[in-house]
C-alpha cells in the first residue's frame, strides 16, 4: 500500500510542469527520490521535513531551529517532556517491566509523556495509575531531578510520598506492563539509564545503598526489682529478647522516645527517666548498624500488654541476674560493659 502511494506521488511530482514548483524544490525532490525504496527508507516526509508554514522542504540534516528559504518562517523542534515517578514502598521503589518497545522486557520507573493541559504532576500520577494500579495524588509528587535524555526527551523525575506494601492494590497486567516489582536497590540493565541514575540517587539519599548508623533507644523499665523484656519478631534480631524501644525520630528527645516506645509497644507509663550508657551495635548479617542509647526508668502505671503483636511475641519481667536468652545484640553488648541499673537487687 505504502509503496503504491509513494509511486503515485512521485509520478505526480516528477511529471508536474516545473513552473508550478520552485526550481530549487523540484531539483531537491528529484535528487532525493530517484527510486521508491530509498524514498521510503529516507523517511523524507517524516517529522520536521518541511516548513510548518508554507510546506517547502528543508534540506536533510539541517540543524534546528530551521528557517525556510522560501517564506523565512522559522520552525522549531523541541525536546518532549516526560514525567517519571519514584514511588517509595517500604525500603524499595516501584519498577515496571515493559511489554512494549523500546526496551521491551526491561525494568523502568513508571512514567510517560505530559499531555497538553496536564501539569507534569498530573501526567506522572496518571501514568503511575495506568502502569501500576497505584493511585497517587498529583500534589504529593515532589520534584526530584530533571535530566535531558539522548532521545530528545526531557525527563522530569518526581517522588511520591512513601507507602507500605500492604497499602498497594493488586497488580493487573496492562497493555504496556507485564509486571510490577518493588526493589530495594537500583537494578542493572534497566530500560533507560537515566531512570537507573534517578533510582540510585534515591537510594543514596535514603541511605540504603550507602547505609549509615541509626539511633535506637532502649528503655530499661524497673518494677519490683525486675525489668521488662519482650521477644522480637519480624525484624532484625528476630527471636531474641530485648527491652522496649525503637528508633529515635527526627526532632525527638531521647527521653520522649523512651516514653513513646514503652507506651506504643507495652502500653505502660514510666517515670524517673535517666540517661544510661550507649552501645555500638553492628548487625553483620542484616547489614545494620545502630547506636543504642539506654534509658532507665521506673514503672508508673498501666498493665503490660502486646500492643504491636506483629513485632513482639510477648512481654515478661525478669531479674537482672536472670535476663532471658537469646539476647538482642544491644543487650549482649550492654552486659559486656558491666552496667547495672540503680535500685536492683541481684
Ligand atoms: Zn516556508
Amino acid at each position: 500500500m505504502l509503496p503504491l502511494f509513494i509511486l503515485i506521488f512521485q509520478l505526480l511530482i516528477l511529471n508536474m510542469p516545473e513552473s508550478l514548483i520552485l526550481k530549487n524544490d523540484i531539483s531537491e525532490i528529484r535528487r532525493l527520490h530517484r527510486s521508491v525504496i530509498p524514498f521510503a527508507e529516507q523517511n523524507w516526509l517524516g517529522k520536521g521535513s518541511h516548513c510548518s508554514y508554507c510546506g517547502s522542504p528543508f534540506l536533510r540534516g539541517e540543524s534546528w531551529p530551521r528557517t525556510c528559504d522560501r517564506c523565512r518562517y522559522t520552525s522549531f523542534r523541541n525536546p518532549i517532556p516526560v514525567a517519571v515517578v519514584l514511588v517509595p514502598v517500604d525500603d524499595g521503589l516501584v519498577f515496571i517491566r515493559r511489554s512494549i518497545e523500546p526496551r521491551k522486557g526491561r525494568l523502568a520507573l513508571p512514567g510517560g509523556y505530559v499531555n497538553t493541559g496536564e501539569t507534569w504532576r498530573e501526567a506522572g500520577a496518571r501514568e503511575v495509575l495506568e502502569e501500576t494500579g497505584i493511585a497517587l495524588n498529583p500534589e504529593e509528587i515532589q520534584e526530584f531531578m530533571v535530566r535531558s535524555a539522548p532521545d530528545d526527551t526531557l525527563l522530569i523525575f518526581g517522588r511520591a510520598r512513601p507507602r507500605g506494601a500492604r497499602d498497594l492494590p493488586a497488580f493487573q497486567v496492562t497493555d504496556e506492563t507485564t509486571e510490577r516489582v518493588v526493589l530495594p536497590f537500583s537494578p542493572p540493565d534497566q530500560a533507560f539509564r537515566l531512570h537507573g541514575d534517578a533510582a540510585a540517587a534515591h537510594f543514596d539519599q535514603t541511605g540504603l545503598q550507602n547505609p549509615r548508623p541509626r539511633i535506637g533507644v532502649a528503655a530499661i523499665v524497673v518494677k519490683d526489682g525486675k525489668v521488662l523484656l519482650g521477644k522480637r519478631r519480624n525484624a532484625h534480631g528476630q527471636g531474641t529478647w530485648q527491652f522496649p524501644g525503637g528508633h529515635l525520630e527526627y526532632g525527638e528527645s531521647v527521653e520522649d522516645c523512651a516514653r513513646r516506645e514503652v507506651w506504643e509497644e507495652a502500653g505502660i507509663r514510666i517515670l524517673d527517666l535517666r540517661i544510661g550508657p550507649y552501645t555500638n551495635d553492628r548487625f553483620e548479617a542484616e547489614r545494620k548498624h545502630y547506636i543504642t542509647l539506654f534509658v532507665t526508668a521506673r514503672y508508673e502505671s498501666g498493665s503490660v500488654r502486646r500492643r504491636e503483636p506483629h513485632k513482639c511475641e510477648g512481654w515478661a519481667w525478669f531479674r537482672w541476674s536472670r535476663l532471658p536468652e537469646p539476647r538482642f545484640l544491644p543487650i549482649q553488648n550492654l552486659m559486656k560493659t558491666g552496667f547495672r541499673p540503680d535500685g536492683l537487687s541481684r
